[in-house]
């Protein structure tokens, strides 16, 4: 029996298993396939557990969050405060305020007012931000042989807006702008696709360098690095992106081997989607006009099938086992979109069987509906060489808050 089925005998389930050396070897894979001293911000978004991201840490990785609860994860992890970067469309004025309060110092701007909130902020605690303006691209990567045009988004500022906005955005009191963040794709779908974007990115900032007339510092050149989600497969590795992007580099910014600017991406599902394995019990089974049904203890409300990037895709799920069966696997919850797969392969199942659903570690509890239909959070059990680290799970209580 596996190791994560054995921990789901003792632990009970549905029981997520993640496993801190292939978090170790998915940083390693990475790392080789960047310029060398490119930093890597861990997307907390995929995982905040502590112990994966202090995992990420000691591997050399700093910390992109967007709330305060992934902050407070991040400094769980023993992140410095000084190594996070704040994202995100929708930061308020008492979250900027308990952000530097904490030591934060690096913001992305996602608009000139967002750089103003955050600058007021910065003032209000007698220090200044390092920001990183997010851009919204007028374009994509050319080799996709479509010249798009950016779509509205809440994210970033428009690239074509720059030159007008320029003096306005250096002038902002309380911050200096040390670069520029650029995101603009998750989970790309092949490398070539990965390699079109992050050279693409390079491009638009050695030229919006020009017109904000600044010298960055830091370039995040975002990510999109792939992972399986749910579903059998290993993640890719990228043996052509790190001689595309020092070949792109060394074209437009002569001097990023002296670190100007610093190169950075972010990665979330990479770093952690292959950790993780999701075992749990056929509670059910049952025939319906010919199709059958495997009825699951774990449903959308604990692999939501959030797979980032503000799409919310029906899960599609795959199981251990082979067979020449196959069936609905349908979570326990009162609602017809409780269904993690459909005609899924299985093998000879009963009642009171564990299964596995493989690669997924991101975007896992934390992109589910906890909450809905009153179930308990899953148990989370971290282990290393096959010893267990950790095991823990999410409680929600109601207080009085009045
Ligand atoms: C969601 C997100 C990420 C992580 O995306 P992955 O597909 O998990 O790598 C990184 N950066 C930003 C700004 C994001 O919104």
């Amino acid at each position: 029996m596996s190791l994560p089925k054995m921990l789901a005998q003792r632990h009970g389930s549905p029981l997520y298993v993640y496993d801190l050396d292939r978090v170790l070897a998915a940083r390693r894979d990475l790392s080789d396939a960047l310029p060398p001293g490119c930093d890597v911000y861990y997307a907390l978004k995929a995982n905040p557990h502590p112990d994966l991201a202090r995992e990420l840490r000691l591997g050399g990785c700093k910390a992109e969050i967007s709330s305060l609860g992934e902050l407070a994860s991040a400094l769980t992890a023993g992140f410095d405060a000084g190594d996070v970067l704040y994202t995100g469309p929708g930061k308020t004025p008492s979250e900027l305020d308990s952000a530097f309060a904490l030591g934060v110092r690096r913001f992305s701007a996602e608009s000139p007012t967002d750089l103003q909130h955050i600058g007021a902020a910065a003032l209000r605690c007698g220090t200044v931000a390092s920001c990183l303006l997010r851009i919204n691209s007028e374009t994509s990567a050319a080799n996709t042989g479509i010249r798009m045009t950016g779509r509205p988004s809440q994210f970033g500022i428009d690239s074509e807006t720059i030159a007008g906005l320029a003096a306005e955005l250096r002038a902002v009191p309380g911050t200096t702008i040390e670069g520029l963040h650029l995101f603009s794709q998750s989970n790309a779908e092949s490398e070539d696709a990965l390699i079109g974007e992050l050279s693409h990115a390079v491009e638009l900032a050695a030229h919006l360098e020009k017109e904000l007339d600044v010298t960055l510092g830091l370039l995040d050149i975002g990510g999109g690095f792939a992972a399986p989600y749910g579903r059998h497969g290993s993640r890719c590795l990228y043996p052509r992106l790190r001689p595309a992007l020092e070949s792109v580099l060394d074209e437009w910014f002569p001097r990023w081997c002296e670190g100007t600017p610093r190169l950075a991406v972010e990665a979330g599902r990479y770093l952690v989607g292959d950790s993780g394995t999701l075992v749990t019990t056929v509670s059910n089974m049952k025939t319906s006009r010919g199709k059958t049904f495997v009825v699951l203890d774990a449903g959308i409300n604990t692999f939501g099938g959030m797979s980032g990037l503000g799409r919310t895709l029906p899960v599609s799920v795959e199981i251990d086992g082979d067979g020449p069966r196959k069936a609905f696997l349908a979570g326990p919850l009162c609602t017809p979109g409780d269904i993690l797969g459909r005609e899924v392969p299985i093998p000879d199942l009963r009642p009171g069987d564990l299964v596995e659903i493989p690669n997924a570690g991101a975007y896992g509890v934390t992109a589910s509906p906890l909450m809905f239909l009153g179930r308990p959070a899953p148990t989370e059990v971290v282990v290393r060489g096959g010893e267990v680290v950790s095991v823990s799970r999410i409680e929600h209580v109601r207080r009085c808050a009045g």
